[in-house]
């Protein structure tokens, strides 16, 4: 059997170190917003670099949504973004009270399609929300020329993106705020659920800070309106451990995507990056117009794959009352009849890869 995902094998090469810091944070006396959490927000910071920093929470949904209500966002505000990610995407954006307004994708990319985001552009928006999906990034950069100087805020969901960059700069550093999930399957994955919130700005950050802990600056006093959202010392203590072998991970990531690449058949469709792109390959992701069936045959040869995502947001029933109809992103309709994610994790072998291509390949 070849998993999509497991980290079962990563755990095993770590389990000392990490049982270790267990038991520090145990008998450390403090299980919230100790040391592990404080170390970990300066560590996480420097790995992103570009001067940025952050607050380190619950969960990528919450980091969305301190991000969002630090930048004063909520009821009557449009936020852009797009129907094929995962649903926290848009249930974050709910989460303060503003509306989520869906722009179609590219089918080259799976991206937001930017070309088309200008005419989803009202006096109601007050943000973004850049999707880095698969580990591939949104060209910021050319969200930044549509926006021009209007007081539209991007913000990066680099739930699945850890590592990836635009023009050598990570993403989490390109936009005005930026969220990660810490959920286990992702890049750098917690024990449990785990997310950071991050900024160039430094009053954003002061914002962020009082959100993530019910409005508090210091005392028992609220400044403004703040929800509970602290990750956990645990967590903050396992990802430290995690964090220094992230950077060797995401290039053992990208080599198995360079293998995957040369394997494949070219009559399978491919996902492409827009310029100046450094992919993080969370996922490996293919489209097939023989789907459904091309996931079962490799099922019965012992292959798990996964589809990112099968039904787009706008068309799901809790998700109605937003007023789409089908055919209304035609894209993105069609990408999630299309995809298909290949087994992708850093202690995949070789081998594995080998045999997921071979047996794809006849499928064709
Ligand atoms: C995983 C994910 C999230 C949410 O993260 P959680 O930690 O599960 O709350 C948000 N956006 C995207 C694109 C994700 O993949």
């Amino acid at each position: 059997m070849i998993p999509v995902f497991s980290y079962i094998e990563q755990y095993k090469s770590i389990e000392d170190e990490i049982m270790q810091a267990i038991s520090r944070v145990f008998q450390s006396g403090r299980l919230i917003l100790g040391k592990e959490v404080d170390a970990f927000e300066n560590n996480f910071s420097d790995y992103l670099g570009n001067d940025t920093h952050g607050v380190a929470v619950n969960s990528g949904t919450d980091a969305l949504v301190v991000a969002l209500m630090a930048l004063g966002i909520g009821n009557g505000d449009e936020v852009i973004t797009v129907a094929n990610t995962a649903v926290p995407t848009v249930s974050a954006i709910r989460m303060t009270g503003a509306t989520p307004v869906f722009c179609d994708v590219e089918s080259s990319s799976a991206l937001i399609d930017i070309s088309q985001l200008e005419n989803h552009l009202t006096n109601k928006t007050k943000a973004v929300v850049a999707v880095h999906l698969y580990g591939n990034v949104v060209d910021i950069e050319a969200i930044k020329s549509v926006i021009g100087n209007r007081n539209i805020f991007i913000v990066e969901d680099c739930a699945q993106a850890h590592g990836a960059t635009l023009n050598g700069k990570k993403v989490g550093t390109l936009g005005d705020v930026a969220a990660f999930s810490f959920y286990p399957t992702k890049n750098l994955g917690a024990f449990g659920d785990a997310g950071f919130a991050c900024s160039r700005n430094k009053n954003i950050v002061d914002e962020m800070r009082k959100v993530r802990m019910y409005g508090f600056d210091g005392g028992y006093y609220s400044m403004r309106e703040g929800i509970n959202s602290r990750m956990d010392e645990v967590q903050a203590a396992i990802l430290n451990i995690k964090l220094e072998y992230l950077p060797e991970q995401i290039e053992r990531r990208r080599k198995l995507a360079k293998l995957y690449d040369n394997l494949l058949d070219e009559k399978l469709g491919r996902l492409s990056s827009p310029t100046g792109v450094n992919h993080a390959y969370h996922l490996y992701v293919v489209k097939s117009e023989k789907r459904n069936q091309v996931q079962q045959s490799l099922l019965e040869k012992g292959i798990q794959t996964g589809i990112h995502y099968p039904y787009p947001i706008h068309l799901m029933s809790g998700y109605h009352f937003l007023g789409y109809q089908t055919g209304s992103l035609p894209v993105t309709e069609m990408l999630s009849d299309k995809v298909l994610s290949l087994p992708m994790f850093p202690e995949l072998n070789e081998d594995s890869v080998s045999t997921v291509c071979q047996e794809l390949n006849k499928l064709l």
